[in-house]
């Protein structure tokens, strides 16, 4: 994902900001890291350069 997507998505609980926390990234994207919500402390995984913004429970229901 790109640092810019960090302006539009925000936590899909309470629409709060997000910070990331950077593990991996090339020149424009973001390819691995976290994100984290400002206000109820969700986490949201990067992975591959795609950000899993699934509430907690709805990412076990598509795992399972
Ligand atoms: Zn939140």
């Amino acid at each position: 994902m790109k640092e810019s997507l960090m302006d539009v998505i925000c936590c899909p609980l309470d629409k709060s900001t997000l910070e990331l926390d950077v593990d991996e990234a090339d020149d424009e994207e973001v390819l691995a890291g976290t994100l984290t919500c400002t206000e109820c402390g969700e986490t949201y995984p990067i992975e591959d350069g795609i950000p899993n913004l699934l509430p907690p429970d709805m990412r076990e229901e598509a795992a399972a």
